[in-house]
């Protein structure tokens, strides 16, 4: 059962952040992920702060220069059925249409899915981790078959989003409102490792409201994929996927950005694959040697060394589509 809370929805950002800096609210977007939080006692809440009414929050829209802006509040529905999102940013509209279910998708928000909290069943569970303020993480010794391969340190989660590997991999930067005013950073440095802090996944504080994403306008000959693996076609967390963001010229790869998911505890960008690909064409050799270097620095955990090899496979078959596109 849900315990009790008051709820609040103010009609300003304004108002919003002020309320939201007030310790036990919380911020309510779509509420898919919030509300089993709380009805599973991951957190807890005295009151929750819905954005829903900051119409500034919601849509896609182009600005002058080319640059596309996605205000929070957007749907992952929306961005996945997006004609323009669709032709020039592919990763993402892949990646949002592959998260959840239709109705999910429908009702979840593209703030929401950057800002989720972990599905580590140890975290959902009735466990006092390490992340819940405890002092072990069960999944070490535990049933970690779906957790990280790198990255983890003290704690193993993965990062669950589908479309933030996609935005990193397009060089998205998120603006973020708080008490302290408004500030704006690349999406790759809005998530935090175990290794600096494993209380939290991002720079969020108190008050801070994630208002928009900002996507560069579309390159000439630039391409861009994303591709997952999941234990069943239904809604399902990504097993292994990568996120693909490459610009071609003449069929020689100028620049290439290469982001996995569901193997880390944030989207992780591995820039030694992209050095491999960068200068040349993208054939069988290539993509089998960016693929190995995405799990060079790999330590699985006793039960989900499988995730090397989907690993390897995806990052192959992706870069391998993407010259064939
Ligand atoms: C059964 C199930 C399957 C799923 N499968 C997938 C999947 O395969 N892939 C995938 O990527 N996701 C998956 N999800 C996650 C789903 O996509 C997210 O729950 C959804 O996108 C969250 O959006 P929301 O608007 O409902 O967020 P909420 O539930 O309202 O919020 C989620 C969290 O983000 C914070 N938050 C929300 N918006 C903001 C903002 N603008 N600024 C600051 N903080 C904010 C909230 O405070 C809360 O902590 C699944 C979820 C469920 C329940």
């Amino acid at each position: 059962m849900i315990p009790w809370f008051t709820y609040s929805r103010p009609n300003s950002l304004k108002d919003a952040v002020k309320q939201l800096s007030v310790p036990g609210t919380r911020l309510h977007a779509g509420g898919t992920d919030l509300l089993g939080c709380l009805r599973d006692g991951v957190v807890a809440a005295d009151k929750l702060v819905s954005i829903s009414h900051l119409a500034e929050l919601r849509g896609i829209t182009r600005t002058g220069n080319g640059s596309v802006r996605i205000g929070a509040l957007t749907t992952l529905t929306e961005i996945a059925e997006h004609p323009y999102i669709m032709e020039h940013y592919a990763a993402l509209s892949e990646g949002a249409s592959s998260a959840a279910s239709p109705q999910l998708r429908n009702q979840g928000t593209i703030g929401g899915n950057i800002s989720q909290r972990p599905r580590c069943w140890y975290f959902r569970g009735d466990f006092h981790c390490l992340r819940k303020g405890g002092e072990a993480c069960y999944a070490v010794a535990g049933e970690n078959q779906f957790h990280c391969i790198v990255g983890g340190q003290s704690c193993f989660i993965v990062h669950p989003s589908d479309t933030a590997p996609a935005l990193i991999a397009l060089e998205a930067r998120v603006r973020i409102t708080g008490p302290q005013g408004t500030r704006t950073l690349p999406l790759e440095s809005f998530f935090v490792g175990p290794q600096k802090d494993f209380t939290r996944e991002n720079v969020l504080d108190a008050g801070d409201i994630l208002t928009e994403i900002l996507l560069p306008a579309p390159a000439a000959n630039h391409r861009s994929s994303y591709r997952k693996v999941r234990a069943r076609g239904a809604w399902d967390f990504a097993l292994a996927g990568v996120a693909l963001s490459v610009r071609f010229s003449n069929g020689i790869v100028q620049l290439a950005r290469i982001v996995l998911s569901g193997v880390a505890p944030v989207p992780w960008r591995v820039r030694e694959a992209e050095k491999i690909v960068t200068g040349k064409e993208i054939d069988d050799e290539t993509a089998s040697q960016a693929a190995a270097a995405c799990v060079k620095d790999a330590v699985p955990l006793a039960k989900n060394e499988y995730k090397l090899h989907l690993v390897r496979g995806v990052v192959e078959e992706a870069l391998l589509a993407m010259k064939q596109a």
